[in-house]
């Protein structure tokens, strides 16, 4: 079965209320012709309102960053993934590399994150990848392996409706890309990990790829079978280079 292709905006903790106006608006008005992908923009949280009126009645969807692991209770500082669905959230990113290695965000909490996510009817966007050093190492795969564990070990409930994104660290906001065929063996092997947990889930599950994709590189990438879209970083930034990066998928 076809996989619809999906492209996300990670904005990071970029802009000000006007330029999310400007920027979703702008996108929005943009994406009318590319019906052929699905789009989110995750802006910052306190941002999410803004976008969520610039991209009302457009075929975008909204999406936060990060979400508690806990759904309420004193959590200073925390959102909960139902807070989230309520402002209009479609997805909710979890376990990005700048998560895990700036906030210590663990692989036990990122999935704890995500069935948190779930259970309030978001599609999280599962962050995985290895960092130059590892990659250097040839430790790719154990790691993904290592990152994919407490998610195994939920089962395939926690497979049932998700996002994969795999995002090499040694290739976010650097300008280094993996090639699409570095990308492409991630990506299988990624499927083979959920291949062993249930097949329909492996066949279904979108993995976006992450990591310095640009308008003059997206093509290349997306057009492997294992890369369903992107998550995007630095050029989800600028309407023009964000909506060509869309109108790369196959
Ligand atoms: C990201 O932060 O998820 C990302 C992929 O960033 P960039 O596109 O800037 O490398």
């Amino acid at each position: 079965m076809a996989r619809r292709p999906l492209v996300v905006g990670n904005w990071k903790m970029h802009g000000s209320a006007v330029f999310a106006d400007e920027l979703s608006g702008a996108i929005a008005h943009g994406a009318d012709d590319i019906p052929n992908v699905d789009i989110a923009l995750c802006p910052s949280h306190l941002l999410l309102s803004t976008v969520a009126r610039g991209i009302k009645s457009s075929r975008i969807s909204l999406g936060a960053q990060t979400v508690s692991e806990y759904e309420q209770g004193a959590y200073t500082g925390e959102t909960s993934a139902s807070t989230l669905g309520e402002i209009g959230c479609r997805y909710v990113i979890v376990g990005h590399s700048e998560r895990r290695h700036l906030f210590g965000e663990s692989n036990t909490s990122v999935a704890a994150k995500s069935q948190a996510a779930i259970k309030a009817g978001l599609i999280p966007i599962i962050c995985l990848g290895e960092t130059q050093s590892e990659h250097s190492k040839g430790a790719t795969n154990s790691v993904i392996e290592a990152q994919l564990e407490p998610f195994v070990e939920v089962g395939v409930d926690a497979f049932k409706d998700v996002v994969i994104a795999y995002e090499p660290v040694w290739a976010i906001g650097t300008g280094e890309t993996a090639s699409p065929a570095q990308a492409q063996d991630v990506h299988a092997f990624i499927r083979s990990c959920l291949m062993k947990i249930d097949s329909r889930a492996a066949e279904l599950t979108r993995i976006l790829y992450g990591g310095s994709v640009k308008p003059d590189n997206a093509k290349d990438l997306f057009a492997r079978n294992d890369v369903d879209g992107g998550l995007i970083g630095g050029a989800s930034l600028n309407a023009e280079d964000f909506l060509q990066i869309c109108r790369s998928t196959p």
